[in-house]
This record gives C-alpha cells, sequence and structure tokens, in this order.
C-alpha cells in the first residue's frame, strides 16, 4: 500500500492497488493523481449520491475462491436512471468491476486480449457478437455521465466524464464494452452475481447511515409526494422514479431528495384491479405493490393489459400481469436463453417457440419503478412459449430484458390480495356473449313450437344458431375478446 498526503488538507491518501492512478480524499472530497511518484490536485469532486446501495469502500468478498475488498467506485447517470461500478481488489493484487445496477450485480475483469469491434453506433440491444470464442447478445447500449466518484481509481474520472458503454450477455456470462477512450473498446467478462454467494461482509446496515434509516435500499418505506404531499410506496436505490397515485407528478427518487420531474396532471382513472401499497406474502416474503401499468399492444388490435410490480426486501422485483385471458406471474431473468435461431430459443435444455411478435406501449402508470417510465413509451416484444411457461424478450432503442412467465390462477391473486378480482375485464363488450342472449330468446321463442316438435322447426333453430354465433365468435377472435 501507497500513502500519499492530501494536497488540500494533509489527511493520508491510501493507494492500496498498484493499478490506481487516483484517489478521491474521504475528508476534503480533493482529487489527488498519482503520477510518477508525484502528487497532484486535480480540484475537488462531487459527493457521491446517497442511492442507499448495500456496498460500500471497505466491503469484502469471495469470488471462485478469491478475497476481495472494495476500493473504490464511480457513479453514473443516464437520462433514465443510474448505476454503481465498485472497484475490487483481490488478495493476489488483480482488480475488478462489481456492477450494481438496481439490486442486479454482476462481476468483470478487464481482458485487453480481446479485441472487440471498435464502432459503437452500430451496437444495438439484441444484436449478437463472437468474441473469444463465446457468442453474447447485446442487453444494455448506452451513453452515461460520470456524476461522482469515490476511493481509489484505475483511471482519471471527474464530474461530466462520459462513458459509452454496451453490456452483453450469454447465459450468465456478462460482456461489458467500454468505448469511452478513443480507439478500441476495452472489453471486461465475468458474469452474474448475488451478495449472498459473494459472501459479502461489511456490508453497510441501516444501523450504519443514521438520519437516513427507514430509507436503507432494500426496505420499502413510503415518501410523501414533494408535489402534493400524498403518500407513496418505493424502495430507496431499487425504484428511481415515481408517478404519484393521488396527483400524477412525476418524481425522480433516485438520490437523496426527491426531485419533481413533471408537476401535477389530471389524468383519466386507471381500471388497476389491485392497489398500490397493499402488501402480500407470495412465497413467505412480505411483497408491497409498488407500481402498476397500463400496456396496450399498438396496431389494430385493442388488446390491452395491466402489470403490477412487486418489492420484497432482499429479493428480486415479480410482475404480476393481468390479461383478459387471466392472470400470469413473470420474473426478469438474471441468466438469459440463448437464442439460436430467430424462430426458437433454449433454457436450462428447454426449447422455447415463438409465438407472439408486437410492440407494446405504455398507456397508463402509477406508482414507483426501477425505471422512468413514461406514457407513450414502447417495446418490441417477442414471446417464445412451451406448454404453459412464456419467455418474452423486450427491446428498446437502449435495453433487451428478458423474462419468464406462468399462468397464476386468480384465486390465487385473491388469496394475496383479497380484493375484488373480476374475472373477465373486457375492453369492449363480448359479442359472443351478446349472441348467446340472441340464442336463448331465440329459443324461449320457438320453445311453443318445439314442444309440437316437427324436424323443420329443430332444423332451423340450429342453422339459426349457427349463424348467429359463428360471426360472433369470430368477431371476438378478432378483437382478442376471450368468451
Ligand atoms: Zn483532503
Ligand atoms: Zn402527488
Amino acid at each position: 500500500m501507497q500513502h500519499v498526503t492530501c494536497p488540500g488538507c494533509g489527511a493520508q491518501v491510501d493507494f492500496r492497488s498498484p493499478a490506481s492512478v487516483m484517489a478521491v480524499c474521504e475528508y476534503c472530497k480533493t482529487t489527488v493523481l498519482k503520477d510518477a511518484d508525484s502528487v497532484k490536485d486535480l480540484g475537488k469532486m462531487s459527493e457521491v449520491l446517497e442511492d442507499y446501495s448495500p456496498i460500500q469502500i471497505g466491503t469484502t468478498g469471495v469470488f471462485d475462491g478469491r478475497g476481495f475488498a472494495v476500493v473504490g467506485r464511480i457513479q453514473l447517470r443516464y437520462p433514465d436512471g443510474f448505476w454503481n461500478e465498485w472497484y475490487i481488489l483481490f488478495d493476489d493484487a488483480q482488480a475488478g468491476w462489481l456492477a450494481d445496477a438496481s439490486g442486479q450485480f454482476t462481476l468483470t475483469f478487464e481482458k485487453p486480449e480481446l479485441a472487440a469491434p471498435g464502432d459503437f453506433a452500430q451496437l444495438r440491444p439484441g444484436v449478437n457478437l463472437n468474441l473469444g470464442g463465446e457468442v453474447y447478445c447485446a442487453s444494455d447500449v448506452r451513453t452515461a455521465r460520470c456524476t461522482a466518484g469515490q476511493g481509489e481509481l484505475p483511471f482519471r474520472v471527474g464530474p461530466g466524464w462520459q462513458a459509452q458503454v454496451a453490456d452483453f450477455r450469454s447465459g450468465a456470462r456478462f460482456l461489458t464494452l467500454d468505448y469511452s477512450d478513443a480507439g478500441s473498446p476495452k472489453a471486461y467478462v465475468g458474469r452474474a452475481v448475488g451478495l449472498g454467494e459473494l459472501k459479502a461482509q461489511l456490508l453497510r446496515d441501516s444501523g450504519d447511515i443514521g438520519d437516513t434509516v427507514g430509507r436503507f435500499r432494500g426496505k420499502v418505506g413510503r415518501l410523501a409526494c414533494p408535489s402534493c404531499g400524498g403518500e407513496v410506496s418505493y424502495s430507496p436505490g431499487m425504484t428511481s422514479h415515481f408517478i404519484c397515485p393521488s396527483c400524477h407528478a412525476e418524481v425522480d427518487v433516485s438520490s437523496s431528495t426527491a426531485v419533481v420531474l413533471s408537476a401535477a396532471r389530471t389524468l383519466a382513472a386507471a381500471p388497476f384491479t389491485l392497489t398500490l401499497g397493499k402488501t402480500a406474502t407470495i412465497d413467505g416474503a412480505p411483497y408491497t405493490l409498488l407500481g402498476a401499468l397500463r400496456r396496450a399492444e399498438t396496431g389494430q388490435s385493442a388488446s390491452s393489459w395491466s402489470e403490477y410490480l412487486l418489492y420484497a426486501p432482499g429479493r428480486s422485483f415479480i410482475w404480476l400481469i393481468e390479461t383478459e385471458e387471466g392472470w400470469q406471474r413473470a420474473e426478469v431473468l438474471n441468466s438469459w436463453p440463448t437464442w439460436p435461431e430467430p424462430e426458437r430459443v433454449v433454457l436450462d435444455g428447454r426449447t422455447f417457440r415463438r409465438f407472439a411478435t408486437y410492440t407494446a406501449q405504455v398507456t397508463y402508470a402509477l406508482g414507483s419503478f426501477n425505471w422512468r417510465v413514461a406514457v407513450g413509451e414502447t417495446a418490441q416484444v417477442a414471446e417464445f412459449q412451451d406448454r404453459q411457461e412464456t419467455l418474452a424478450a423486450e427491446a428498446t432503442a437502449e435495453e433487451l430484458t428478458w423474462s419468464r412467465s406462468r399462468p397464476l390462477a386468480v384465486d390465487q391473486v385473491r388469496a394475496w390480495f383479497g380484493e375484488e378480482i373480476h374475472e373477465e375485464q373486457h375492453q369492449h363488450p363480448s359479442y359472443l356473449r351478446s349472441a348467446r342472449w340472441i340464442v336463448i330468446a331465440l329459443v324461449l321463442i320457438n320453445a311453443i313450437p318445439l314442444v309440437l316438435a316437427t324436424r323443420s322447426v329443430l332444423l332451423y333453430l340450429i342453422v339459426a344458431t349457427v349463424a348467429i354465433y359463428l360471426p360472433a365468435f369470430i368477431l371476438d377472435k378478432m378483437g382478442g375478446n376471450s368468451p
């Protein structure tokens, strides 16, 4: 370890990693550059935002049998959210990065030997890339801004520094290409990890935070809307934005101060079956309903559905989806399926076949979410099915996600939430239901001649029934209604 004296305040600044080129003084935030044994003052670094991450400088863990400690971090922000890159140092002096993006962790190492393609502008989510004998699929392609740094870091960063990064996945494997510097991108390779599997120690706990107790990440708290004072359930550090259920103001809650992004608006009431803020015990954990979305398929079809975001401390997000066909439970996958051909994907040895491709648009949103939801926001969706299970790939201009969903009995939803849940929530009346009434009337009108039972009346009745039912059935199918 190398110690230098902070030119700003005289405190001791440590360089634990030989690869570090700069450090931020813990006391006065002066950026200290370790350049050929001379120490330079590069000015003050912005304070890191309180984002309630459980990780801190000094957190230790074990990865593939080797111990590491967290020695630095940079915070990166993009228009829809933010993430932390923690700089970690292993006992054998190798350095790595532990990325923390709303509770999804990945651990990577720089691989200078990998020659990645040079054009960031060519990359899109969903694009395949063959690198080092592995076929990866692009999951995120973003330009982000470094907002703050802390501890020691292997390159010079300052506020306003722009990062152009693309993330790729292949099963649980993870690749980041960093195009921030001119020339060929830096490649970082690793995999998706959980804090439990890293045996992480010296994590922050709510007791360390003092005045922010109750806003510790992972807890579900309530926040007063800065626009109207109404209460909103959210999870600090996990949900970054909310749309107030009372006044519909859009609020950024990714930092310690809630910032109103758009003022109160009057919106039509959304037909949500479940109530925001309600808690249900699911798989033994208390899940709180944080956000509700209404989405619709674009195009001629009138089909629309609701999606509910639920979160429990220490668990992953769950989505409950309510369609005209019934309920589904979905989870975002941290380990991706492989996509060997356009019509088929493989996950855990099972083959799922494509059965639907459409564009989904957000038509209404309330509550808190882990990204900045906007009405009108669209995603390209491809669904793949194997028996009762569905895998869905959703792509926007910046990211691709995979989720897995299974059917959920309406009785189960009722048992969890105990709400008035309607069996059928049709957007327009069912033609088949109208046809059914016409047929019943017809049978009643014909009941008297039927008693006399001539063959021709019965035949007319059957022909009339088919003639009324068939178009209704076709109309319902076209309109996406289920009988
Ligand atoms: Zn200092
Ligand atoms: Zn409000």
